[in-house]
């Protein structure tokens, strides 16, 4: 049976990774799989335990590092840990499936770097810093101090943008599913 890959969908918070990510597999024109990361980070409104992320205590996020658990992680913000578990991978990737990833951009970058033609690397580009700080106010999930830290963070996070294989331009919503989804389409059939 075909190996299954890995799309690596990076961005700074709020350029449209997760909208993105839910589009296209709602259209279910590509075979995806959702990994679902861990964070020790509490769930915001509607999020659920295992559907969103695997929502540990620090504790238990410490444990899994120790156990050589993931594949990668990383303090996406100060005290607030994200990781890409390998039992998310492996399996669904020997089975045949194609496996989505949505994390930060050093995680994307380092998970291009391990995983070398069997992974493709995404980078989903705001219009503007500006229009991103719009998005963030208007998704309402954040406080005024963190959506400070996001918009802090996009500006040096950008920089990274040629070292992933492809960026898409989220201007036009629509525009951003389609033009990834043929990226993806290209990539699993090649
Ligand atoms: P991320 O997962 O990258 O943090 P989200 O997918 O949560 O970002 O998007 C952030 C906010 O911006 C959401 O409220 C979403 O509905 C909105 N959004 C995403 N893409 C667009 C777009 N092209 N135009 C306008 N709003 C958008
Ligand atoms: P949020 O708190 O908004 O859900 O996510 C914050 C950031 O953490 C986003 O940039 C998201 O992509 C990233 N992230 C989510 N899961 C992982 C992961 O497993 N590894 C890494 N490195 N980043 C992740």
């Amino acid at each position: 049976m075909k190996q299954g890959k890995v799309i690596i969908i990076s961005a700074p918070s709020g350029c449209g990774k997760s909208t993105i990510i839910g589009a296209l597999m709602e259209r279910g024109n590509v075979d995806l799989e959702f990994s679902v990361s861990a964070t020790n980070r509490a769930p915001r409104a509607g999020e659920r335990d295992g559907v969103n992320y695997h929502f540990l205590t620090d504790r238990q996020f410490r444990d899994k590092i120790a156990q050589g658990a993931f594949v990668e992680y990383e303090e996406v913000y100060p005290g607030r840990f994200y990781g890409t578990l390998s039992s998310e991978l492996d399996e669904r990737c020997r089975a045949g499936h194609n496996v989505i990833l949505d994390i930060d951009v050093k995680g994307g970058v380092n998970v291009k770097r391990m995983l070398g033609d069997e992974a493709i690397s995404i980078f989903i580009m705001p219009p503007s810093v500006e229009e991103l700080r719009r998005r963030l106010e208007g998704r309402a999930t954040d406080s005024a101090d963190a959506i400070a830290e996001r918009v802090g963070k996009a500006e040096y996070e950008i920089s990274f943008a040629p070292e992933f294989d492809k960026v898409v331009v989220n201007d036009d919503l629509s525009q951003a599913i389609s033009e990834t989804e043929a990226l993806i389409i290209g990539f699993v059939n090649a």
